[in-house]
């Protein structure tokens, strides 16, 4: 006869291994599982909410804080000009500025393999907003994880639908303000402002982005929020290669903290022990105050986002039950496993290594990055032309770069072969500080001079009777 249990489906995974099949803030069947992370309070909370203040000052007075009266710093991509720290770089300057964002990477590597995702807990723009900002807000508007629930759960009544839509104005309107920062940030206030006082009909192209800016940052903060983190963030990613058991993150003490199990009430520590119990009551505040959705007991993974709510979490049932703090904490996993604390791995010295050679190469170009850049083009369409006492002329374009913060005057000589340089309009280009300056430049040269059909010529460019720079190129006429 077959046993009773023959036909009954088999047993389901226990739950602390569900989470191998599908992600936190995903059900099992793909639908999306809306988070309500709880209010979390604790010292590391309390110092991120410092640092968060510090750093929205810092990104809503950026635009208006200005270095030699450039900003503090400016991506103006339309313009192909960029700005760090009051300083211009052109597209002539991409050397710097490919080492630049070379070495700030390499700089990523080697803290997220020695410290984590720190960056993304306490730094990262999306967190500090989502968090520090809009999270707060809901708090404020719709109360706690549990009050959120029962509104989400309640019918349209007057009351959810007033909730609702406050919540919802003011997320907009949030979002509208931080959209329009980021765009200072590639235009620059001034241009800016006169998109908003302007007639509409003047600037539709800035409309237009200003009204995309503010309904994607409106949809990642109101919808997508965590799922920004988890699926467009390429840094999350990278950090499953760039951790090893050597780095620092956001760890449960599963050697402390197993086996798990409820405190009874009147229970000491001890006797849990001795009944074979770690310090993990199961309380799981861990979990709820989690903004990922995730359960950090089971070890580091991709969703994590370092935010230490876990850490304060535990920390106060630890308080409150009498054990030590820190059974969730920053450690590594060796940390964990042997008492190690923080070692110099061959791997970290070699992206150390390789971070001072890209800061040297980077700090030498930059000490010599010229006052001014030329460049000399041949004028489009243009040939050579024989004048009327037989000489022949050659026309080019020529653009000078001031990088200075003062405006400078640009003379442009012909050192070879001997013959004229005329720059059409002006003897002198004068340009003003920070911008770039074309001219016409007309070059005649006498046709013995031209021993084959182009001649190579030289030109040297000077400010203030300084040579800045040396051009080369080609004369094209008539061979003698
Ligand atoms: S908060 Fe601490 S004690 Fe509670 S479940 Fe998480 S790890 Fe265990
Ligand atoms: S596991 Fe802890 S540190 Fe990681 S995202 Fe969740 S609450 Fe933050």
């Amino acid at each position: 006869m077959p046993s009773p249990n023959a036909s009954k489906p088999p047993v389901p995974a226990p739950p602390e291994e569900d989470f191998r099949d599908h992600i936190a803030t995903a059900h099992a069947d793909g639908r999306r599982r809306w988070l309500y992370p709880r209010q979390v309070r604790g010292k590391y909370f309390r110092a991120r909410t410092w640092f968060s203040w510090l750093l929205l000052l810092i990104m809503f007075s950026g635009p208006f804080i200005t270095i030699n009266g450039n900003p503090l710093l400016m991506m103006n991509i339309p313009e192909r000009k960029f700005v760090v720290l009051g300083q211009i770089f052109w597209p002539q300057d991409m050397i710097i500025f490919a080492l630049a964002i070379l070495l700030f990477f390499t700089g990523v590597v080697i803290f997220t393999a020695a410290y984590g995702r720190l960056w993304c807990g306490w730094a990262c723009p999306q967190t500090v907003m989502m968090e520090m900002v809009f999270r707060k807000i809901e708090y404020f508007i719709e109360g706690d994880a549990p009050e959120q629930r029962t509104l989400a759960k309640a019918p349209w009544n007057a009351g959810k639908i007033f909730k609702r839509t406050i919540k919802h104005v003011v997320f907009l309107a949030l979002s509208f303000v931080v959209g329009n920062v980021l765009l200072s940030y590639i235009i620059g206030w001034q241009s800016l402002s006169g998109i908003i006082t302007d007639p509409p009909a003047r600037h539709l192209t800035g409309l237009t982005i200003m009204i995309l800016f503010s309904l994607l940052f409106y949809g990642i903060f109101a919808r997508f929020r965590e799922q920004a983190c988890t699926f467009i963030c390429p840094y999350g990613r990278f950090q499953s290669a760039l951790l090893d058991e050597n780095s620092i993150v956001v760890a449960y003490d599963y050697k402390r903290g197993e086996k798990r199990g409820p405190l009874r009430h009147g229970q000491k520590f001890g006797e849990r022990k001795f009944a074979g119990f770690g310090d993990c009551v199961a309380c799981n505040q861990c979990v709820a105050v989690c903004p990922t959705g995730i359960d950090i007991r089971n070890g580091t993974q991709m969703e994590c986002v370092h935010c230490t709510a876990c850490m304060d979490a535990c920390d106060h049932v630890m308080t409150r039950t009498g054990a030590v703090p820190g059974l969730i904490r920053y450690a590594s996993l060796n940390g964990i496993e042997r008492g190690e604390g923080l070692k110099l791995t061959p791997r970290l010295m070699g992206y150390s290594v390789v971070l001072a050679v890209l800061a040297v190469i980077l700090s030498v170009l930059l000490c010599n990055r010229s006052d001014v850049e030329a460049t000399l083009l041949r004028a489009p369409g243009s040939l050579f032309q024989q004048m009327p006492d037989g000489r022949f002329s050659n026309l080019y374009t020529v653009q000078v770069i001031n990088k200075t913060s003062r405006d400078l005057p640009v003379e442009l000589r012909l050192e070879s072969p001997a013959g004229t340089l005329t720059v059409m309009g002006a003897g002198t280009i004068t340009v003003p500080s920070q911008k770039l300056a074309e001219n016409s430049v007309l070059i005649e040269l006498d046709h013995n001079t031209m021993k084959s059909g182009t001649t190579p010529v030289v030109i040297g460019v000077y400010s203030n009777n300084k040579k800045m720079q040396t051009l080369k190129t080609a004369f094209i006429g008539p061979r003698n």
